[in-house]
């Protein structure tokens, strides 16, 4: 069961594998995935969170209470990369606000382009 969700370039974070009650976000970054994904592979932008094989921390690590969900392709030229401040993350499905994030408090970006 695990090799299959391994196909993707190395420079992109997992996409979530299925759309449901198992989708939890990264506090830290606001990647998307599976509860699944992250105890299986950690966090693409947090390597430094151990979550891999870990299910307390990712537990810890994530939360399952998040609004909207955006996929990031280009990070590096997406304004709502540089909007959500993943733009040094790598492309993947990134929550709009996870708990505690207060979404208003957001400015709205200067579009440069
Ligand atoms: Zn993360």
């Amino acid at each position: 069961m695990a090799a299959a969700a391994h196909e993707l370039a190395e420079d992109h974070a997992e996409v979530p594998k299925e759309w449901g009650k198992n989708l939890v976000a990264c506090l830290t970054c606001k990647l998307v995935k599976t509860q699944e994904q992250f105890l299986d592979s950690g966090c693409e932008n947090c390597v430094t969170q151990s979550m891999m094989g870990d299910s307390d921390r990712v537990l810890e690590c994530t939360t399952s209470d998040f609004q909207g969900l955006i996929t990031v392709l280009n990070p590096g030229s997406s304004w709502t990369a540089r909007w959500l401040h993943v733009g040094k993350c790598k492309p993947g499905c990134y929550a709009l606000a996870v708990a505690g994030d207060d979404v208003l408090s957001y400015e709205e970006p200067e579009i440069e382009d």
